[in-house]
């Protein structure tokens, strides 16, 4: 049976060592202070937004949202974000996605001040990650990492495949895997919808990483004996009494062969949040310099 990777008491030590950070700010007269717009009704994100809120609420962290009408517009919200650039007060912004069709992502990302972008999702941030080295990184790539570094999994060196390449998590993380750093140089595959048999490359993976969206996708033949197995993925499903939380990964068969595994829900969804609230702190500090 795997060793079960669980975010909750990681997230807490998190949580602990920001709070510490947010007190010693606060004497210093700067509170760290983030603003979340949240455009529309979208279910799962209001859920998201309530749950940073209460987080940051937790830490002493001062978080303000601006929820705006599902027909607010393009150029309202750019008109947002530049006054939320130039306030010294706002030290994180974060844009919730996804945005209503209205309204182009990318432009409202490429709009962010970078030094303010907590999501680590601007054109700027992303980019630096190759290149460079970025004010932020996306708060769910830098968890999943942050998850096998606090449980002594070394990954330099070692064969990572991470499956889905989406801007948010997959592209990001297998960069981060690859920067010729101490937090990263290992060996990165990363394979997509348009990947024949994945089962092909994940059955190679010492570490693998799944971020897709789709419930048991990495079935226990898909993973090499002793592997680690990383559960970005997360899907409602129906359940007993109502819907239920489950990842991409087959866990019951996984945690079969895999050495470690991390559960969904209590896994990396959990260190996002916690990485969320570290981001913002840094705002803090180098907005308030
Ligand atoms: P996304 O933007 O929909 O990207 C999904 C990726 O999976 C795409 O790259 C897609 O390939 C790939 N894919 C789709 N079908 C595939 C298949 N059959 N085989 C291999 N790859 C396939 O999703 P996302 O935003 O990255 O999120 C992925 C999952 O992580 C979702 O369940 C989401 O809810 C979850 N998530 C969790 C957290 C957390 O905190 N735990 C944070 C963010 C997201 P193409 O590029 O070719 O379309």
């Amino acid at each position: 049976m795997a060793l079960i990777l669980e975010g909750k008491s990681l997230a807490e030590q998190i949580r602990a060592e920001v709070r510490t950070e947010v007190a010693e700010l606060t004497r210093r007269g700067v509170v760290p202070r983030l603003q979340v717009a949240l455009v529309g009704e979208d279910a799962p994100s209001q859920s998201y937004v309530r749950s940073k809120e209460k987080s940051c609420a937790e830490v002493g962290i001062a978080s303000d949202t601006a929820r705006l009408p599902v027909t607010f517009g393009q150029a309202e919200l750019l008109g947002l974000i530049g006054r939320w650039n130039q306030d010294p007060k706002t030290h994180g912004i974060l844009v919730q996605l996804p945005l209503p069709d209205q309204i182009d992502p990318d432009v409202v990302l490429a709009a962010l001040d970078p030094r303010k972008d907590v999501d680590g999702l601007s054109p700027f941030n992303l980019g630096r990650i190759i290149s460079g080295e970025p004010y932020f990184y996306p708060a769910t790539p830098s968890g999943v990492l942050e998850m096998l570094r606090r449980h002594g999994i070394i990954y330099a060196g070692k064969h990572v495949v991470v499956v889905g390449r989406s801007e948010l998590v997959g592209k990001p993380l297998a960069n981060m895997l690859l920067q010729k750093r101490e937090t990263g140089s290992a060996t990165v595959t990363v394979c997509h919808s348009q990947t024949p048999d994945i089962g092909y490359f994940t059955r190679q993976a010492d570490i693998l990483v799944a971020a897709v969206g789709m419930p048991g996708l990495i079935s226990a033949e898909m993973v090499k004996p002793g592997a680690v197995v990383i559960d970005v993925g997360i899907n409602r499903v129906p359940g007993a009494t109502g819907t239920k939380l489950v990842g991409d990964v087959d866990f019951p068969a996984v945690s079969q062969t895999a050495s470690a595994i991390t559960p969904v829900p209590g896994g990396v969804g959990l260190m996002t949040v916690a990485m969320l609230l570290k981001n913002t702190v840094h705002a803090a500090k180098i907005n308030s310099m």
